[in-house]
């Protein structure tokens, strides 16, 4: 089986991992510091805070906000769950604006149209790498005076206009889940530029615990310790951060790998007829995290167990939000409200790419959908 997705560890990532094992420090040591260091490095940006998930980053960031509850966010159904999901642990109202077919990422049309007086946020998601169009959603919040969170889970080394993913919205969240950009195996990052968020983030990641207590204990009170918000433990582990400090090297290669095999996919699909291959806007440079095409004339579902059938890990990148069990039973979304996303999600199939990923793979799959047709 071709997966959609894979990690590529080499021995130089199982080294450092090793290290940190013969060390003293297996969590809060010197390691996390200092992936913390060359995330903020790489991103050109000022703060970083490494947890334990892209969804902790995400929790960590809307909490950072500090919002009124019941306050809305606009976000994206056409995500994975955790980007509402922490809207709705931080007791926020998640509000949908429909995306745009050919990036699949947030209409910014549409968050005009969904804009109350109760809005204070826009959490958009660069899908699959392509980031979205974020000169128009800045243009919105200024308007607006909303804050923005950037869902960057699958965007890490992307840029818009040459300027890198991460120095955009007030806050933007980072996954290092085996199959994203780089891997940690689990663990996420939050980035900013405003220092004031950073400390609220770094707060929250660690049970909102700050150890420079000396204002409420007195300049001798080594011991003490005060805790300003209600916080989690989602800190990353310095095993975790060492395979992250080794990855981050790599990360360019990855995506010149990734691009390279969406270029191939792009030239080897293009005179398919019912295949609709993904669009590159202007100024972008894409993550290809997920390289997905819409299907005209084909039962996805047919063609998507004739794949998996075949040895072709192929994939539906997303089901819709509130399509969930758990979103209908607490909230009357109705998806008449979002024609692109249905037409999108009922016609969208993912495919394999992954940085190790040979021609040779490539071609099989771009066969195998080939020989498919019509997939009866
Ligand atoms: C992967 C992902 C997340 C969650 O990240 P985890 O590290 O798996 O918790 C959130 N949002 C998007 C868009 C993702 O792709």
């Amino acid at each position: 089986m071709i997966p959609y997705g894979r990690q590529w560890i080499d021995n130089e990532d199982k080294e450092e991992v090793m290290k940190v094992l013969g060390s003293d420090w297996l969590t809060t040591g010197p390691k996390v510091g200092e992936f913390e260091n060359a995330l903020c490095k790489y991103v050109g940006c000022k703060h970083s805070v490494a947890v334990n998930s892209g969804t902790s980053a995400l929790d960590v960031a809307v909490g950072a906000l500090d919002l009124p509850e019941g306050s809305e966010v606009i976000t994206t159904p056409f995500t994975f769950a955790a980007t509402s999901n922490a809207l709705l642990y931080n007791r926020l109202k998640p509000v949908f604006a429909d995306i745009q077919k050919d990036t699949r990422n947030i209409d910014p049309e549409d968050i005009r149209r969904k804009i109350t007086p109760k809005t204070r946020a826009i959490s958009y998601v660069d899908y699959a790498g392509h980031p979205c169009d974020i000169k128009e959603i800045k243009e919105i919040a200024e308007e607006y005076n909303l804050y923005l969170i950037e869902d960057a889970c699958h965007a890490l080394g992307a840029s818009y206009y040459g300027k890198k993913i991460g120095n955009f919205a007030d806050l933007t969240v980072f996954s290092f889940h085996p199959v994203k950009p780089i891997t940690t195996g689990e663990g996420g990052a939050v980035v900013t530029n405003n220092s004031e968020l950073a400390e609220r983030a770094r707060l929250l990641h660690s049970h909102g615990i700050d150890k420079s207590a000396t204002e409420r204990y007195g300049p001798d009170a080594g011991w003490a310790y005060d805790m300003k918000m209600l916080g989690r433990n989602y800190r990353m582990t310095d095993i975790q951060a060492a395979l992250g400090i080794s990855q981050l090297k790599k990360l360019d290669m990855f995506i010149e790998k990734r691009q390279e095999i969406a270029e191939l996919y792009n030239e080897l699909l293009r005179d398919c007829e019912f295949v609709e291959i993904p669009v590159t806007k202007e100024g972008i440079k894409h993550g290809w995290h997920i390289y997905t095409i819409l299907l005209k004339d084909v039962n996805r579902d047919k063609f998507f167990t004739y794949m998996r059938k075949s040895g072709i890990g192929v994939n539906v990148h997303y089901i819709p939000t509130y399509h969930f069990s758990y979103y209908r039973k607490h909230f009357d979304f109705d998806e008449n409200d979002y024609p692109i996303t249905e037409d999108v999600f009922k016609r969208i199939i993912t495919l394999p790419i992954y940085p190790k990923m040979c021609n040779e793979d490539v071609e099989l799959v771009v066969k195998t959908i080939k020989d498919g047709n019509p997939f009866e």
